[in-house]
This record gives C-alpha cells, structure tokens and sequence, in this order.
C-alpha cells in the first residue's frame, strides 16, 4: 500500500518539469553620476510546465520572453519569486549545472553559440564536455545532424555557413545532449519558412519519440499552431495562455498583445467582413479549405 501511495506521488510530484512562482525581474541600468534605474522585464510570472509539454510563447520584443528563459536554465535568478526545475530551487547555486544539463538553450545569433570549427566539431563540443564516451558522440552526432537535415555537411567550415545554416547547427548541438527541455529563443528567426518548418517538424518529433519538453519563444504565429499550449506575454506579464486554437484565432488578443494575425487569421477576418457566413474559426489551411467547401455545399 505504502509502496504504491510512494509511487502515485511520486508521478504527481515529477509531472512538473518547471514551476515558476510568483518571479518578478528588473534590470539595473546605469546613467552618468552612477545614478541606475530600473527595469521591470518580469512582473509576477507563474507558470508550470509538464513533462513532455509543447509551450510556445508569443509576444512583441521587450515582453519579458528572453528574461523568462534566462530564468528557465539559470542564467538569471529571480529577485522575488522561486523558480524549481525538476524540483531543484534555481537559487542555489549547488543545482546550477545539474540545471543547466536538463535545460538546452538556444539563442537567437548562432554566432555567440557556435565554438567548433567544423560542423562535427561543434555539435560534439557538448557531448564532450558532459564526458560522453567517443562511440556515442559519433552517433549522436550524426543523429541530431540527420534530424534537421544537415548530415551533409557534416565537414564543412563553421564559417563558410549562411545565418540559417550555422542556426540549424547550435539546434544539432542542443539535441545531440538530449536534455530533457529545449528552450529555443527566437531561434528560428534567421531561417527561410522552409527551414523553419522543419525545425518545427523536428521539434514535434523530438516531443512524441523522446518525450522531450519544448519551449519555443517566437513572434510568428504559425509556429504555434502544433504546441500544446500557447503563452501570450506583453509588458513582462503571462496575459493568456491555452490551446492554440483559441489563442490565434482570437484577433483582439492578437492585436492586443501587439502581436500580427495568422494569414489564415487575416483569410478568414475579410472573408467574414466580405459577408460569407463561415461557421467555425479556423487555424490551418486545411481547416480553410475545409470551411469553404462546407460553404460551398450549402449554396
Ligand atoms: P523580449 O525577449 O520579449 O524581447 P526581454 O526579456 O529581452 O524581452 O526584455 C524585457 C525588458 O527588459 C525590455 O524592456 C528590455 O529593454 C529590458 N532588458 C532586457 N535585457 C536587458 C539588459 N541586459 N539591460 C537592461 N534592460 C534589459
Ligand atoms: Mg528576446
């Protein structure tokens, strides 16, 4: 009885993967005469994110979105507020590193991420630095390249890459350690739509296969559609959040949050104020299509 009592909480209490309580974030800035003044990017933020979740936040630059994740993997520690990462206080010093392996970030400039001079190079730095043994890393390796489409070049000079090509690299990097939660900070934000839809492709694989949780910050709406929540934040404050449907096929909260409107938000905005008597909401363009020719049956 005891035992599976053990076991039952033991689920409750690991289903959270992040729990932020009540943090809030100022930045001290400096002015001549050693005069600073404050900040505010986060005001009283709670959130919880589960195991295996997809969460992706939205918001204009300046929200608090980047000032958020910093506190996810402990780059920043709350100045009021307690932020837990698999149970362990981010305050504490003594948990930093174990923090840090469980949380991959990736940054929005590849350049600041990137140390290897080749591709293999760079995406095996990580493995190398957390001792994993040599027959893994080559594995490893070449698993997180394929995964995004970029074993061929595996060879080739950190360098001599586009912005999109070096971003997709400090992403195989990130995989190859397999940490628990990836937070992507506007990563996505150097590639073409193809590129990011394949990222996108791959983080819902990386979700359903190895259970990993996924925090993508972005401002481009469609990448919202696949999570299994999304987070508006505006003025360092969580102003909605839900499932993506009700989240981006609400134009006042888009607007609101200073955000822009799916295209298919925009579609289905004139042909409603043009007079066609759509029924529901719809988020995708197979939703669209499925919507006009219910339409059409009906004329
Ligand atoms: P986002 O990632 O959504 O663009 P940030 O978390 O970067 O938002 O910023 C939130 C607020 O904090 C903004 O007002 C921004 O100007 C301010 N801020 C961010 N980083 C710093 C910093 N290093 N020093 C001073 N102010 C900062
Ligand atoms: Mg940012």
């Amino acid at each position: 009885m005891l035992y599976f009592l053990n076991t039952f909480l033991g689920v409750i209490i690991h289903l959270s993967l992040i729990k932020i309580q009540d943090i809030c974030y100022s930045y001290t800035s400096y002015l001549h005469n050693e005069v600073t003044y404050e900040i505010k990017a986060l005001d009283k933020i709670n959130l919880d994110i589960k195991k295996g979740e997809f969460v992706t936040i939205l918001g204009t630059n300046g929200s608090g979105k980047s000032t958020l994740a910093k506190h996810i993997n402990a780059l920043l520690k709350p100045r009021n507020g307690i932020v837990l990462i698999n149970d362990m206080d981010s305050a504490d010093k003594s948990h930093t590193i174990e923090i840090r392996k469980s949380i991959g970030m990736i940054f929005q400039n590849p350049d600041n991420q990137l140390i290897g001079s080749t591709v293999e190079e760079d995406v095996a730095f990580g493995l190398e630095n957390l001792g994993t043994p040599a027959s893994d890393i080559r594995n490893r390796v070449n698993d997180s390249l394929k995964s995004i489409n970029m074993f061929d070049s595996l060879h080739q000079d950190i360098n001599k890459l586009s912005g999109g090509q070096k971003q997709k690299v400090a992403i195989a990097g990130v995989l190859a350690m397999k940490p628990d939660c990836i937070v992507l900070d506007e990563s996505t934000s150097m590639l073409d739509p193809e590129g990011r839809a394949q990222i996108i492709d791959t983080l819902s694989i990386l979700k359903t296969k190895e259970k990993t949780t996924i925090i993508l910050i972005t401002h481009h709406l469609e990448e919202a559609i696949d999570s299994d929540r999304v987070i508006i934040m505006k003025d360092g404050q969580i102003i909605s959040q839900g499932k993506p449907y009700d989240i981006l096929t609400n134009t006042e909260l888009i607007l609101q949050a200073g955000l822009l409107p799916t295209n298919i938000l925009e579609i289905y905005n004139s042909l409603k104020k043009s007079g066609l008597d759509l029924e529901d909401k719809v988020l995708t363009i197979k939703e669209m299509v499925g919507a006009l020719c219910l339409l059409k049956s009906k004329i």
